[in-house]
């Protein structure tokens, strides 16, 4: 895992977020507090989570089973609420069920399907958000747009789940237009399945470098890594 960075430069970094985000509400005419912030811990050791969490953030995303498992079973102690955020095989549904509170990667039904069976009857509903491919790149995760509809609708009558919305990762460019396009497209999808009448209100979209534009365009949870934890190193 990547080297612990100072627990003292996890709270000023994780401070200064919160700064961007309260800053962006205001930018964005958002109410205050209307976004949460999902500090993103993958690849970072415990000892970073305790630091964050020391300094009052309670919501962490993983992307890696094993990891989850791992980091779940050390800090079970903590009241964390556990989001999921990656690729999720279908083979490797059931930890995620027993230990996350949130999915945001629910990609296909068959996953949605397992995650509702397995999870277990003493916890409450697992939350979850569809990742929808904005960008179209062929080799991003997440259903296609136009199977969203038919996706969420049916992933909203699995009697173990409870659909809170959509989540997107736009493609990996600096052009504020092109990341607004795709952020729009999902608040539009989400307003689409809104007027079918289901009950949603989670849109997970925006990370460290554009959360802002995320914010501006309707975003209600940034998942945020690198500008609280520093920059990720990954094994060979
Ligand atoms: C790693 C990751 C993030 C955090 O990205 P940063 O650029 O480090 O803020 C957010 N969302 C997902 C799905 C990720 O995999």
């Amino acid at each position: 895992m990547t080297p612990t960075i100072p627990s003292s430069a996890i709270s000023s970094s994780l401070e200064a977020v919160r700064r961007r985000l309260a800053a962006a509400e205001v930018a964005a005419g958002r109410a205050p507090g209307s976004v949460r912030l999902l500090a993103v811990s993958k690849t970072f050791p415990c000892d970073a989570i305790q630091d964050a969490y020391a300094a009052g953030q309670r919501a962490f995303g993983e992307n890696y089973v094993q990891e989850l498992q791992a980091k779940g079973a050390e800090l079970a102690g903590l009241d964390i609420e556990w989001h999921f955020i990656g690729p999720l095989q279908s083979n490797k549904t059931r930890p995620v069920a027993e230990l996350a509170h949130w999915v945001h990667s629910v990609e296909r039904l068959k996953i949605a399907e397992r995650l509702s069976v397995q999870r277990p009857e003493s916890l409450p509903p697992l939350n979850v958000c569809l990742q929808v491919n904005v960008s179209g790149e062929a080799s991003k995760s997440g259903c296609a747009p136009h199977e969203a509809v038919a996706l969420a609708q049916a992933v909203a009558a699995l009697p173990r789940l409870r659909l809170r919305g959509l989540m997107c990762i736009p493609e990996p460019t600096a052009d504020p237009a092109r990341l607004a396009a795709q952020f729009t497209l999902l608040c539009r999808l989400r307003d689409e399945l809104v007027q079918q009448g289901m009950a949603l209100d989670t849109l997970s979209m925006g990370m460290s470098s554009d959360l802002e534009l995320a914010v501006r365009e309707g975003s209600t949870l940034v998942r945020v890594g690198t500008a609280i934890f520093g920059s990720r190193s990954y094994p060979a």
